[in-house]
């Protein structure tokens, strides 16, 4: 049987290792993809250390993939040979629970994961299911398109599932893997917007990612800044931290939005006064189907919103990974194969 390389992480907190894996065809309903890029996301430290419930070791990371259909399995009909593909963390749906049948895709009892549920894009090679291809649109690179498949789709949808108009003023907090992108789509969509984050040191990226105002949360209230610019209809919660999520509440307008991309397990200190005068909402968002990921994609091709990427090859995947967790990466690190 031919085979592939993968990084394995063998056990929960051991080290990234590249493995020689058997490459196996694609089962029905599935396709094989050859990977040419991979991003590093945050979440990725959650499954290094184990913490989703039903992991298989070994685990190979990676759900921003980007590659080419190498194989199809049977009764895939729409994908062939060939295609320019992305996967990012939607990795595929059962389209028979409740929720699928209600059209609530992201909500499927069944919904797969790379890397989660099958082995993920720090590979050569990923088989998974049809349902979560998304085409890539010409214009867009493999290593540009990685991104979008988690990071991209996430802050884009964020953003415009919001009742936020254009002209609106859009906060976007935290300017890193997320925020970076939420900075660009919000100035993209056409609103007025302000990026925040933890002293100077972004300041000029983010009048660079197009930001109109730049809030330095460790030197200012961030709140009565956003207040002193009209107050934000949104505010998109990029950092994962709890603290600085809740002290933007007081800088939203009348029913504006906290909404949440930011992935914590710390108790939001929002108390219900808060809310309740101003008619505000928190919601939480998660990424997005394999149709949305084409939706971010062409906007981003429309629009010219691009990560900022810093390629590694495959083999330096450990590497790749350790500076995005210790934080020396700046915005996106994508493994490239
Ligand atoms: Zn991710
Ligand atoms: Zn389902």
């Amino acid at each position: 049987m031919p085979t592939h390389k993968a990084v394995h992480v063998p056990s929960a907190g051991a080290a990234l290792t590249l493995a020689d894996v058997e490459t196996a065809s694609p089962p029905r309903d599935h396709v094989r993809i050859a990977v040419s890029a991979c991003g590093v996301c945050g979440t990725d430290h959650a499954f290094v250390n184990g913490g989703f419930p039903g992991l298989s070791w070994p685990v190979t990371l990676g759900h921003e993939i980007a590659g080419t259909v190498a194989e199809v399995g049977d009764g895939v009909e729409d994908f062939a040979v060939g295609d320019r593909v992305a996967v990012g963390w939607f990795g595929g749906n059962c389209n028979r629970c409740m929720p699928c049948r209600k059209g609530k895709f992201m909500q499927c009892e069944r919904m797969q994961v790379p890397s989660w549920h099958y082995p993920g894009g720090y590979a050569e090679s990923t088989t998974v299911p049809a349902t979560a291809l998304a085409r890539i649109p010409e214009g867009l690179s493999f290593v540009e398109a990685a991104p979008m498949g988690c990071a991209g789709v996430t802050t884009f949808n964020g953003l415009r599932n919001t009742r936020a108009k254009a002209g609106d003023l859009v906060a976007v907090l935290g300017v890193g893997g997320l925020g970076h992108l939420g900075v660009q789509f919000a100035r993209a969509m056409g609103f007025e917007t302000v990026a925040i984050a933890r002293g100077e040191g972004k300041a000029q990226d983010a009048k660079d990612l197009g930001a109109h105002h730049y809030v330095d949360s460790n030197a200012t209230d961030v709140s009565a800044e956003l207040q002193k610019l009209g107050g934000a209809a949104v505010v998109l919660a990029t950092a994962a931290n709890s603290e600085a999520m809740a002290a933007t509440i007081g800088g939203l307008g009348p029913e504006g939005e906290l909404v949440i991309i930011g992935v914590t397990p710390d108790n939001l200190p929002i108390s219900p006064l808060d809310l309740i005068n101003s008619g505000l909402s928190v919601t939480g968002h998660p990424s997005g189907t394999s149709r949305d990921v084409e939706e971010t994609m062409h906007f981003a091709v429309q629009t010219g919103v691009r990560a900022m990427i810093e390629e590694r090859p495959l083999a330096e995947a450990a590497e790749a990974y350790a500076a995005m967790d210790s934080g020396r990466a700046r915005y996106r690190m994508v493994l490239t194969v």
